[in-house]
């Protein structure tokens, strides 16, 4: 998600027993197999930042509201353990590096870029930096491609038109994903599920049908070579997207964001659909990592405790997947992950 902290809109009645077991899932360990989290967002916090806690999972319950009483968000209230924010760049950078480095992470990052110089600087091995283009306006097809050249960039993400009311097929941003294709870059398209309630907190341009995973066909259809990750994995969108990948073999999707917002079982339904239709191979791990560092552990424990998969696919959606789609040997070749 290219989501702002406040733009939920959330209840939570979170069982208690439950959410301690998705937490204790992943203790430290010396020698962990890597993973690679293919979503991770380089934000600005500042000095003295007071980002509310989250709750994970927290949108278990969206009952609506009346315009005439307006939006709550209380959604770092209603768990045992909320997970709290880091309160300055420095904070969120330590404690993302600790957490990497305990839990053999390899992460594509993405979004403010002298926070993602810093972090690249800090563990040149584990981060794997994107740009993204969502509109014209955000940087010229030059400028993209410039970048792109430098070596610095190994993907274009998070790539989100549908926050301006946009296709991805739209030919606006046509040019962008011309050079992604020409230079071999893999790109990363933000579908599907946005932050909910931001129709009426922000009377965003965002549109739901502009997330929906046909609103690809055309674009892939101009650039048959482009390699395609739809994050988010288009939510709730899951039959468009079957059928989509059905049709393009080079299409892949990550789990970020509704891996834990949206409720547990759904989740759980969404990634059992997913690989019982065949693509468990195609299925990436992915927080959309923000602000709350221990959200990683939390979304890592969504995958390790889910009783559907074998351990073969746990490894295959928590590192093969996307090592075999970033083609990550070439992008790390000292370290590979
Ligand atoms: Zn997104």
């Amino acid at each position: 998600m290219k989501i702002q902290p406040m733009l939920f809109i959330c209840t939570v009645s979170f069982p208690p027993g439950l959410y301690a077991q998705m937490l204790e899932v992943t203790p430290p360990q010396a020698e962990r197999p890597p993973i690679i989290d293919i979503h991770v967002h380089t934000m600005r916090l500042g000095d003295n930042a007071t980002m509310a806690p989250l709750c994970p999972w927290f949108l278990e319950d969206m009952p609506g509201t009346d315009p005439k009483t307006g939006m709550t968000l209380p959604m770092g209230s209603g768990c045992v353990d909320p997970l709290p924010a880091a309160r300055s760049d420095e904070e969120l950078q330590s404690a993302f590096m600790e957490t990497i480095e305990r839990l053999n992470i390899t992460a594509v990052a993405f979004g403010d870029a002298t926070v993602l110089h810093r972090w690249k600087d800090a563990a040149p091995d584990r981060i794997i930096p994107g740009i993204g283009v969502s509109s014209p306006d955000d940087i010229t097809v030059e400028a993209m491609r410039d970048s792109l050249e430098t070596g610095f960039y190994h993907v274009m993400s998070e790539c989100a038109p549908q926050y301006n009311g946009m296709s991805p097929s739209d030919t606006a941003l046509d040019a962008y994903f011309a050079i992604a294709e020409e230079l071999d870059i893999p790109v990363g398209i933000h579908m599907g599920t946005g932050g909910n309630g931001m129709a009426n907190i922000r009377g965003t341009k965002f549109r739901a049908s502009m997330g929906n995973p046909f609103e690809l066909e055309d674009l892939l259809h101009r650039h048959p070579n482009l390699r395609v990750w739809v994050q988010h994995a288009a939510y709730p969108m899951i039959d468009e997207l079957i059928a989509v990948m059905g049709w393009n073999a080079y299409v892949f999707l990550d789990l970020s964001g509704f891996i834990w917002s949206y409720p547990l079982e759904e989740i759980h339904a969404t990634i059992k659909r997913l690989v019982q239709a065949g693509f468990g191979k195609r299925i990436m791990y992915g927080t959309d990592f923000i602000f709350w560092p221990r959200m990683i552990e939390a979304s890592i424990g969504v995958i390790e405790t889910a009783s559907y998969l074998t351990e073969k696919q746990k490894r295959d959606i928590l590192y093969n997947n996307a090592a075999r789609f970033l083609r990550i040997e070439e992008m790390l070749p000292r370290e590979g992950g």
